[in-house]
C-alpha cells in the first residue's frame, strides 16, 4: 500500500500514514500528536533530496 505523508497545520508535526488506494481522499486522518484534523499532504517526490524550494 502507498504511504502518504502529511503535515499538521496546528503543530507542525509530520507523519506518514499508509493507506489502501480506496480509503486515499475518503478519510483526512488526525494528528498523532495534536489531534487536530487541520493536515495537508504533503508531496514527496521520490527522488527530492531537499525539503523545499521557497
Ligand atoms: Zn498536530
Amino acid at each position: 500500500m502507498p504511504t502518504y505523508e502529511y503535515r499538521c497545520l496546528d503543530c507542525h508535526h509530520l507523519f506518514d500514514r499508509v493507506e489502501p488506494l480506496a480509503e486515499h481522499g475518503e478519510k483526512v486522518p488526525a494528528c498523532p500528536r495534536c489531534k487536530s484534523r487541520h493536515v495537508e499532504q504533503v508531496l514527496t517526490p521520490f527522488f527530492a533530496k531537499t525539503s523545499h524550494k521557497a
